[in-house]
C-alpha cells in the first residue's frame, strides 16, 4: 500500500542507466521505494497517496557524508582559531574538549550536527568516531531518523581518555558492532583514530573484527605529510604499504582522507579496493596540501572507490555534502588541468551511488530504484540560484546550488525534513542548550 508520492519536474534516479525522468515521481511504501516513473502514471496508480514535492521540484537520492565527526567539535564550532597548525588544533583544542564531553554533550552534539546534515539533504552519515558515549550518538540518530554508522574510538599508543591495550580496545569495539548489527538504520562500525595512534596488533585486530562481522572499518590516514614521516621512521615504508603488508586493507576499509599518497600507495588502494572518503574543505581550512599533493583526480579516473565527507565543525565546517562535492571536483579538475573527467554528474554520483558503493551499502541505498530504502531528497527551485532553470538539473544543482534549496527529506520512508526544517526533534530545545554547554566545555578544557 503506497502511502507517499514524491514528485518533481526532474527525478534524478542515479540508477544503472542514470535516468532523469521529466515530470517524474517516486512511490514510497513504508521504508522502501515501491516504484519510480512518470507523475501521470504513478498518480493514476496511487490516487490516495500523500504528495511531497511540486511540479517544479528536483528529486534525488539522499546524499552520503562518508566522514563526519558528530561529537567533539560541534559545541565549540568556530571557536578553534584558524591561525594555528593542525597539530595544535587537534591536540591543543579538539582532544581536551573531546575528553571533557559528558554523555549529554555527545547526544546534543550529534543531534545538532544531524539536524544540519539532514537539512542539507544528507541521509547517511559515517561517523568518524566518538570517544566516550557512542550509544548516545546512536540514540540521537535513531530519534532524528538519520541513517548512519557509529564508532567507538580507542587507541593503544600514547595516553588520553580511551587509551588501553589492543585487546581491550577490540573488545569495546566488538561490543558496539554486536549491539548495532550491519543492515540496520544505525550500524556499528569498527572505528579507529588511525594516523600512528595504533600498534600493528590493534589495526590487525580491528580489520579482522570488521571482516568477521561483515561491517566496515574506518580510520584517518595521511591527511597531511606527517603520517608518512612517522611510518617511514618506524617501519621503513609508507603508511598504506605497511597496512597492506599487515593484510589490513580491503573492500571493507574506508580511509578518511588519504590525501598524500605516493605512486605505490595509489596502486595499493586500487588493487585492494580500499575506499577513501575525501573532505576537501577540511584540507583547505587546515592547509593540508590537497592542492599540491592530492591524487584524487587520478584515483577517480582509474576507478577507485571514492566518497565525499564534511569532516568536523572546525575542519571543513559546514555539513553540506553538495558544497563539498562541487569543491572536490573543482580541485581535481584544476589540479589535472582536465575539464573532461570529473563533471557535475560525477559529483552527484560520489554523493549517491558511488558513495554507497564505497560504504558497501549500494544494495540498499544510493539510487532511486524500486526495492531500495526510501532515502529521498526534494529541492525547491524557487530560489534565485535556480532562475532560469537549466535543461540539465544536475549541472545547476552541483555548480549553482547547495543544501540551501533542500525542502523535504525522507529517510527509510520517514519524513525528517519538511519545508526546509527538521521535524523529528525539538531543534529549539537543543539550540537553547548548546550555548551553555559551549561555555562549560571551553572552561573544562582551560580555554
Ligand atoms: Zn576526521
Amino acid at each position: 500500500m503506497t502511502q507517499i508520492l514524491i514528485r518533481g519536474r526532474h527525478v534524478v534516479t542515479m540508477n544503472a542507466r542514470r535516468e532523469v525522468i521529466d515530470h517524474g515521481a517516486v512511490a514510497v511504501d513504508g521504508a522502501t521505494i515501491s516504484a519510480v516513473g512518470t507523475w501521470t502514471s504513478l498518480r493514476e496508480q496511487f490516487p490516495d497517496a500523500t504528495v511531497i514535492g511540486t511540479p517544479n521540484s528536483i528529486v534525488t537520492p539522499g546524499y552520503i557524508n562518508a566522514h563526519q565527526h558528530l561529537t567533539g567539535d560541534r559545541l565549540v564550532r568556530s571557536c578553534i582559531p584558524d591561525n594555528i597548525d593542525s597539530q595544535e588544533a587537534i591536540f591543543g583544542w579538539a582532544v581536551p574538549i573531546h575528553a571533557a564531553h559528558t554523555a549529554g554533550d555527545d547526544h546534543l552534539s550529534a543531534t545538532l550536527s544531524l539536524v544540519e546534515a539532514v537539512g542539507n539533504g544528507i541521509t547517511c552519515t559515517v561517523e568518524a568516531g566518538t570517544v566516550a558515549h557512542p550509544e548516545q550518538v546512536a540514540a540521537a540518530m535513531a530519534e532524528l531518523g538519520a541513517r548512519g554508522t557509529i564508532g567507538r574510538w580507542g587507541w593503544d599508543v600514547g595516553d588520553g581518555p580511551q587509551a588501553a591495550p589492543a585487546d581491550e580496545v577490540i573488545d569495546r569495539m566488538r561490543d558496539l558492532v554486536e549491539r548495532y548489527p550491519s543492515g540496520g538504520l544505525v550500524e556499528g562500525w569498527v572505528t579507529l583514530v588511525g594516523h600512528d595512534l595504533m600498534t600493528d596488533e590493534l589495526v590487525v585486530g580491528a580489520s579482522a573484527l570488521a571482516r568477521e562481522h561483515a561491517t566496515g572499518l574506518t580510520l584517518h590516514m595521511s591527511p597531511h605529510r606527517g603520517d608518512a614521516t612517522a611510518y617511514l621512521e618506524r617501519t621503513g615504508v609508507r603508511p598504506l604499504i605497511h597496512l597492506d603488508r599487515l593484510g589490513v586493507l580491503g573492500a571493507h576499509v574506508l580511509l578518511g582522507h588519504a590525501v598524500h599518497l605516493d605512486d605505490d600507495e595509489v596502486e595499493t588502494v586500487l588493487r585492494t579496493r580500499t575506499a577513501i572518503a575525501s573532505c576537501p574543505w577540511a584540507y583547505l581550512r587546515l592547509a593540508q596540501g590537497v592542492t599540491v599533493g592530492g591524487r584524487y583526480g587520478e584515483l577517480f579516473r582509474r576507478g577507485a572507490r571514492l566518497a565525499i565527507g564534511c569532516d568536523a565543525e572546525n575542519a571543513g565546517d559546514a555539513i553540506d555534502a553538495l558544497r563539498a562535492a562541487s569543491l572536490f571536483i573543482g580541485l581535481a579538475r584544476d589540479a589535472e588541468l582536465d575539464p573532461f573527467t570529473l563533471t557535475a554528474h560525477h559529483a552527484l554520483e560520489l554523493l549517491t551511488i558511488r558513495g554507497a558503493e564505497a560504504l558497501g551499502m549500494h544494495d540498499r541505498i544510493g539510487s532511486l530504484d524500486a526495492g531500495k530504502q526510501a532515502d529521498v531528497v526534494v529541492h525547491d527551485t524557487s530560489g534565485p540560484q535556480w532562475i532560469p532553470r537549466s535543461p540539465d538539473p544536475v549541472l545547476q544543482l552541483v555548480w549553482a546550488s547547495d543544501g540551501r534549496s533542500v525542502s523535504d527529506v525522507l529517510i527509510a520512508g520517514r519524513e525528517v525534513v519538511r519545508a526546509g526544517r527538521c521535524i523529528t526533534v525539538d531543534v529549539a530545545a537543543a539550540t537553547a542548550e548548546a550555548a551553555a554547554r559551549q561555555k562549560a566545555l571551553l572552561r573544562a578544557a582551560g580555554k
